[in-house]
């Protein structure tokens, strides 16, 4: 359930008129709910009511601040993937010792400011990671709370560029050394073993692959537990899908029982890094249609966002629902649906029927809260859209529309270019 409807023929973020916002603002821009936002973290954490757990919000769906704001006061965690991640959390107020630090590459000055922060723990992907925080907390005097992150190498049937818990991909640990990371870990100077971690993807509509991956980290758990190596945190990442068209995910409330259920009655404190279900129907990405055309083959509408606003639909041929801002009684018709880039890849949407649109109208892409704004890039040249939230009859801009000298920021030429 989400809070972008209809009223009349007049697409609405909850009580305002999306057009309205547009006049004010201008195009393209990314639209939030705070109400679809408040509901989504609710039901999600609410889910798992009962059980000991802790909600970290994954900041790399969407890291804009007023969002992290809105969460950390909801007393959510924070699953960041780098410094400038963990810099806008506290920035956003998330206590540290309510940040997981996950990701393949932390680099020493990423691990240094985590360490000087105090996060809950670093969810650690391989043995160079490991011996180098080691070294770091030894040089710095501090203590490291770890979790080795484990591959359990289960298939999540989604996309290949976002299932991250196979043999193959470059994630976490598998089964067997991760059980030799943690002797080897459980033996180092300043290094606490807390927890055991894993993520084994995205976008999943399935129970089963997550089960799968919990009943693989319950036996590892048991497994050290008799090396005399006690598990504090179980952290079951994220990754449970949302509806973007036709698909049918578990509810939090479904995901949540089945954890429960396979948990049984270990006693544990429980870590979930949802991202995608959390904002990803939260927000949208409204434009401005700025011309038709028919070719011989095809018909076109093309926008003013393209793929450096919201790069979905080319990098995993994503669906995104797109609506006319003002709904007419004219004739739908199927096109595609593109932006000013100059790639063929440039789409929002192939092969679409929409409704009645034309040069001048406002369009909205559906679901675009996660991996959107954060996706976007300046390629082109394009200035990077506008953010703004909706909360009740109120809006703001909370993200300025990119300036062009913003474009230039930080750039020079050296005065031999010419010489
Ligand atoms: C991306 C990511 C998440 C969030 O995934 P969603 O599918 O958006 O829920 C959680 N944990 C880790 C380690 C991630 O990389």
């Amino acid at each position: 359930m989400h809070h972008f409807q209809y009223r009349g023929n007049e697409l609405y973020c909850e009580d305002v008129p999306i057009q309205a916002i547009a006049q004010k603002v201008g195009t393209p821009f990314y639209l939030y709910s705070h109400a679809t936002l408040t509901r989504h973290f609710k039901a999600f954490s609410d889910a798992f009511e009962g059980l000991d757990r802790l909600v970290c919000f994954s900041a790399k769906a969407n890291t804009t601040l007023a969002v992290l704001k809105l969460l950390a006061g909801m007393g959510g965690g924070l699953d960041i993937v780098s410094g400038g991640e963990l810099y806008r959390g506290l920035k956003a107020g998330f206590p540290p010792d309510r940040i997981v630090y996950s990701g393949v590459g932390k680099r020493m000055d990423e691990i240094d400011f985590a360490l000087k922060t105090g996060i809950l723990m670093f969810n650690i992907e391989s043995l160079e990671e490991l011996e180098m925080i080691q070294q770091r907390a030894m040089a710095l005097d501090i203590k490291a709370r770890i979790a080795i992150r484990v591959n359990p190498d289960v298939d999540p049937k989604t996309h290949p560029y976002i299932s991250t818990g196979l043999k193959k991909n470059k994630f976490g640990i598998d089964t067997e050394n991760a059980l030799l990371a943690y002797q080897k870990a459980s033996r180092m100077s300043h290094i606490t073993v807390v927890g055991i971690d894993c993520h084994i993807g995205s976008q999943i509509t399935e129970i089963r692959p997550f089960e799968d991956a919990l009943k693989s980290l319950k036996d590892l758990i048991q497994t050290l537990k008799n090396q005399g190596i006690d598990i504090r945190y179980i952290d079951m990442g994220g990754g449970l899908g949302i509806t973007y068209h036709e698909e049918a995910p578990p509810h939090p409330s479904e995901y949540a029982a089945a954890i429960a259920r396979v948990l049984g009655n270990l006693k544990i404190r429980l870590v979930l890094e949802p991202g995608r279900v959390i904002v990803g129907n939260a927000g949208i990405l409204v434009c401005q249609v700025l011309y038709r055309k028919t070719g011989p083959a095809k018909e076109f509408v093309i926008t003013d966002a393209g793929m450096n606003d919201l790069i979905r639909p080319m990098l995993y041929h994503a669906y995104h629902e797109a609506l006319p801002v003002v709904r007419s009684d004219r004739e739908s018709f199927t096109a595609d649906i593109v932006g000013p880039i100059c790639e063929s890849g440039d789409f929002l949407a192939q092969d679409r029927t929409i409704g009645y649109v034309q040069s001048g109208d406002l369009m909205a892409f559906m679901s675009a809260g996660a991996y959107g704004f954060v996706m976007s890039s300046n390629y082109c040249s394009r200035p990077r859209a506008a953010e703004v939230m909706v909360r009740g009859n109120r809006f703001e801009v909370i993200k300025q529309r990119e300036t062009f000298e913003d474009l230039v920021a930080g750039e020079s030429a050296p005065d031999w270019i010419n010489g």
